[in-house]
């Protein structure tokens, strides 16, 4: 999009019928979407270029998911990458607006474009030379599947246990040596992450951590090539993977502990594990069909029409379903979900320094070893304070949390150093320090201002009064409190 001269997009109002917007170098063209009903993203993404004759433009697409606005809907990018969270695909099907596609060719200036190279090659070579290169060139995010069983935190069976069985036949290892073909990356990145794989006549990328925990051991399922399939149809038809399997574990937990019945939903009836059950509801909430269309809503809204009981199971912050890290095993990101201003999100921190064990790191960065110990609250808010800003300064630069933040590659200094260079423009690290903490303030009165204060700044009770029952996060629970009074008082607030 930089290459056609535009930096932002705003989109107001809505078509008359189904169109998308083509954005070139000379403007901006709204273009009829007839032909692109209920396409997926990858024939939306051939058809947009066999049209205007380009294989080069660039399309972000919505697919049957986002047409029928389901709340958890999807805009997926150049194929595969996925902005998965809040819904934002119902947004653009609400607007009747199936894509953007983009075609630029104009350059971009640097202020000193040699020197803004050298900075990115350090850049480089501090990934490279990272200690988890290898490991994650290989599998990507889905290496921890094994990890996070390995210190009892991987969500099995909608978070009631934290050790999965049949690890080995669903990991991330499991995965690199059976389907896996190649590696991808997005654009620009020198770690190629991402994973290309061939499976039971399906060809497709991914699936990443969240897609495959949501697959297999959050809903009871040991067959990997169906956590495969899902990965396919969910990125193809623009379904966000958190939150639909939150709503399928969380009907499977309420059906076992007698609270939702199968007369409640239709007739549905979910267990653990009954892959061709799930298949079949996965595509009805595609196209809200039948109980699709309840589901289609999400977990949260779904659970109003049920007990107090079976709601108090949505694993949720502020509507969003949590992702799949369970927070009792790693507690800067529990803290991280409940000061989230848009809800059960740890992309407003991603803290993985709390499990890196950097003792010396944690008390030179935080004040505490502690920080750097998962299992305790001590120095987490100061954590989340340091990661929060980075984390936002990694969105701003249009880069990567799993090396912004996962690998420890940006700080305030080389951020600084990227945009002078860049842009010409000084931003030192105390300045960026300050005007990343006004924004986190802006933040926190616009939820004031949608009626949310410290009462929404929790997590669910399964969390705070229920510990895991073994391994080696057994005994286990968060105290919320105490951190984000700690987190408040950082920012000063009352
Ligand atoms: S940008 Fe991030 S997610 Fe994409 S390939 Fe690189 S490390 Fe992986």
């Amino acid at each position: 999009m930089k290459l056609t001269g535009f930096d932002h997009i705003i989109i107001t109002g809505k078509a008359d019928q189904l169109s998308y917007l083509f954005i070139t170098n000379d403007g901006v063209e709204f273009c009829d979407g007839s032909r692109l009903k209920e396409k997926t993203i990858v024939e939306t993404t051939s058809i947009i270029r066999r049209i205007h004759r380009d294989y080069q433009i660039q399309v972000a697409a919505i697919g049957s998911a986002g047409e029928h606005q389901v709340l958890y809907s999807t805009i997926v990018s150049s194929g595969n990458r996925v902005n998965g969270r809040t819904g934002m695909g119902a947004v653009m099907g609400s607007k009747n607006l199936k894509a953007i596609a983009v075609r630029g060719s104009k350059s971009i200036e640097f202020a000193e474009p040699l020197a803004f190279l050298a900075e990115v090659k350090k850049i480089e070579q501090d990934i490279q030379n990272h200690n988890e290169y290898t490991k994650r060139y290989q599998m990507g995010t889905t290496m921890l599947m094994s990890d996070l069983n390995r210190i009892g935190i991987l969500p099995v069976n909608h978070f009631q246990d934290g050790v999965c069985d049949y690890i080995d036949k669903v990991s991330g290892e499991k995965l690199a040596r059976t389907f896996k073909v190649k590696n991808k990356a997005c654009f620009n990145c020198n770690l190629h992450c991402s994973r290309y794989y061939i499976c039971e006549g399906i060809e497709a990328e991914g699936p990443e951590y969240e897609t495959l925990c949501s697959f297999t051991s959050k809903i009871g399922n040991e067959h990997l090539p169906f956590a495969l399939e899902m990965n396919h149809w969910l990125n193809q038809m623009g379904l966000d993977s958190i939150s639909t399997s939150e709503v399928i574990a969380w009907i499977m937990e309420c059906q076992e502990k007698g609270l939702i019945q199968p007369c409640d939903l239709d007739g549905l009836d979910l267990k653990w594990g009954d892959n061709d059950k799930v298949r079949e509801v996965i595509k009805q909430i595609t196209f809200r069909e039948g109980i699709g269309n309840r589901l289609a809503n999400g977990t949260f809204l779904l659970s109003q029409d049920f007990s107090e009981a079976a709601q108090k199971l949505v694993l949720h912050v502020k509507g969003l379903d949590i992702i799949n890290g369970d927070p009792r095993g790693i507690k800067a990101y529990g803290l991280t979900y409940a000061i989230a201003s848009r809800g059960g999100d740890h992309l407003r921190a991603e803290p993985f320094f709390e499990l890196t064990n950097r003792k010396a790191e944690a008390k030179k960065r935080f004040g505490t070893e502690k920080a750097a110990d998962r299992l305790s609250e001590e120095g987490k808010a100061a954590l989340v304070f340091y990661s929060e800003k980075i984390a936002l300064l990694t969105d701003c630069l249009t880069m990567c949390k799993n090396i912004g933040l996962c690998m420890d590659v940006l700080n305030f200094d080389n951020i600084s150093s990227l945009l002078l260079t860049c842009t010409g423009i000084k931003y030192t690290p105390a300045y960026l320090q300050k005007i990343m903490n006004e924004s986190i303030d802006l933040q926190k009165k616009l939820n004031q201002k949608f009626g949310m204060s410290q009462r929404d700044d929790t997590l669910p009770e399964r969390f705070l009064k229920e510990p895991l029952k073994r391994g080696p996060t057994k005994g286990s629970v968060v105290d919320i409190k105490k951190m984000v009074t700690e987190y408040y008082k950082l920012h000063n607030w009352n």
